[in-house]
């Protein structure tokens, strides 16, 4: 058992995970860099450690420093939300050096499923359906445009170190590849510091659906359904919900069970998430978080689990608190995700909060840590607020997150609260059928009118 957990993270996440913590009986700590001195989650945690300047890369993207505060302060793991170091299999690697425990998986399935090319090829092998494509990496454009011909345009080429939607692009023709080969090379190298790309076939109208899958590390595993989260702008989620609304109980039971299968050949440890695109009913592997998502509330609130208390116990040694048979789903949840962007452009939106008032009532949960006269500093991820609903179905779940928009009150920065509002009156939303493309001519029609 833990006694003391360090939470490298910041944020809405922080405040989850040292939720859980308490509820354990466990003893949090909070780091934080200089600009977050005054953050909800260095009031929240028990002890909080200042590790740096406001740079993420020196504060909490800095191993020595929080390898330090876990010293300092006597914790004896560290669980790192998503983001920042959650899928970075050094740090794991640092963290086990130092006889701390990470709470998530190994270092050595993070790194198989960070490089997409490797994860593609390890999933296949394990029977998960992906996406036809290339064998592998394509170093020329020869190869790519000959690939091109052979997969049939559109294509999508996609830099393997890639994420956050970043170093991907797509060739309608073979002379559009050029463009496309050279710029998600040129991305992927920027940004990750790999210009390795593969090539797959690009899906024209898909659905976005990601399977929960939890491991004890031992070769056992649950999965805990879908999410779909097919409203994206820019391939960044807007709005996720569970259980899918195209989903069928008998796709969910056998797509669930190939994925729980998958990673428990694999002995996986703690959370994961298994993302396909969904197609003519066809699922398509696309790539696989070895972290705990943003999302993650909508499947607590169906399945009536704490999953970061489940990470947690995992990572303690424990087996599983649930067997596949035990997960049953009960009713429709949704989330949007409220940012401090300022419409129709969603630039970043900093600032004062000069008035929050968080919504209540039957099925409403809000993941958040603002509050009144909080400053939101410029140097990070814009997300400020997780708003997620649950009702008996989803037009209850609907007609809740309507009502709970109506009662959220984020004064003094602009948010994306107004875009939902709207968003809620779309014909396709409401009935739940439109594909990972929409958001986008729905922005481009709706926003500029
Ligand atoms: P990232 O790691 O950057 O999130 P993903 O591989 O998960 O990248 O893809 C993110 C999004 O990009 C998907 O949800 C989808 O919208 C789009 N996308 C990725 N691959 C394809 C494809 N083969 N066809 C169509 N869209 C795709």
């Amino acid at each position: 058992m833990f006694d003391k957990v360090l939470i490298a993270n910041r944020g809405e996440i922080a405040l989850r995970v040292i939720r859980a913590c308490r509820e354990m009986g466990i003893a949090s700590v909070a780091v934080h860099s200089t600009a977050d001195a005054d953050a909800m989650h260095v009031r929240m945690a028990d002890e909080s450690v200042c590790i740096g300047p406001p740079s993420a890369t020196l504060s909490y993207l800095s191993v020595p420093a929080i390898i330090s505060a876990c010293e300092v302060t006597g914790a004896q793991a560290i669980h790192p939300g998503y983001g920042f170091l959650s899928e970075n299999a050094q740090f794991v690697q640092i963290v086990e050096d130092h006889g701390l425990t990470f709470i998530g998986p190994s270092a050595e399935h993070i790194r198989v499923m960070g490089d997409k090319i490797t994860a593609k090829d390890t999933m296949k092998a394990l029977g998960v359906p992906c996406v036809p494509g290339s064998e592998g990496g394509v170093t020329s454009l020869e190869e790519a445009r000959a690939l091109g011909a052979e997969i049939g345009y559109p294509v999508i080429v996609k830099a393997t170190a890639g994420g956050g939607g970043r170093g991907m692009k797509v060739a309608r023709s073979s002379e559009e590849m050029e463009r496309a080969f050279r710029t998600a090379r040129a991305e992927g190298k920027a940004a990750f510091g790999n210009d390795e790309v593969y090539i797959e076939k690009y899906l024209t109208t898909p659905r976005h659906i990601e399977v929960q899958v939890f491991g004890d590390g031992k070769g056992h595993a649950v999965h805990l359904g879908e999410r779909d989260c097919s409203l994206q702008r820019r391939h960044q989620k807007v709005f996720e919900e569970a259980p899918g609304p195209c989903i069928s109980p008998k796709e969910r039971a056998h797509i669930g069970k190939v994925c729980a299968d998958a990673v428990a050949r694999i002995g996986y440890s703690g959370a994961g998430t298994i993302e396909f695109l969904y197609e003519a009913g066809e699922f398509y592997f696309i790539e696989m978080n070895t972290r705990l998502q943003v999302e993650h509330p909508v499947t607590e609130a169906i399945y009536g689990v704490d999953l970061v208390r489940e990470q947690i116990r995992v990572a303690e040694g424990y087996p599983l608190s649930f067997t596949q048979d035990d997960l049953t789903i009960n009713g429709h949840a949704i989330e949007v995700r409220i940012n401090a962007e300022r419409l129709p452009d969603f630039a970043p939106s900093p600032g004062r909060i000069t008035q929050y008032h968080a919504p209540g009532g039957l099925g409403v949960r809000m993941d958040s840590a603002l509050y009144d006269g909080y400053m939101i500093p410029p140097f990070y991820d814009s997300l400020i607020g997780k708003l997620i609903v649950h009702g008996r179905d989803r037009a209850e779940a609907m007609a809740r997150l309507n009502r709970a928009l109506g009662e959220l009150i984020v004064d003094g920065v602009d948010t994306t609260i107004p875009l939902f509002r709207r968003l809620l009156d779309a014909p396709a939303v409401q009935s739940g059928d439109y594909t990972i493309h929409w958001l986008e001519t729905w922005l481009e029609t709706t926003l500029d009118a």
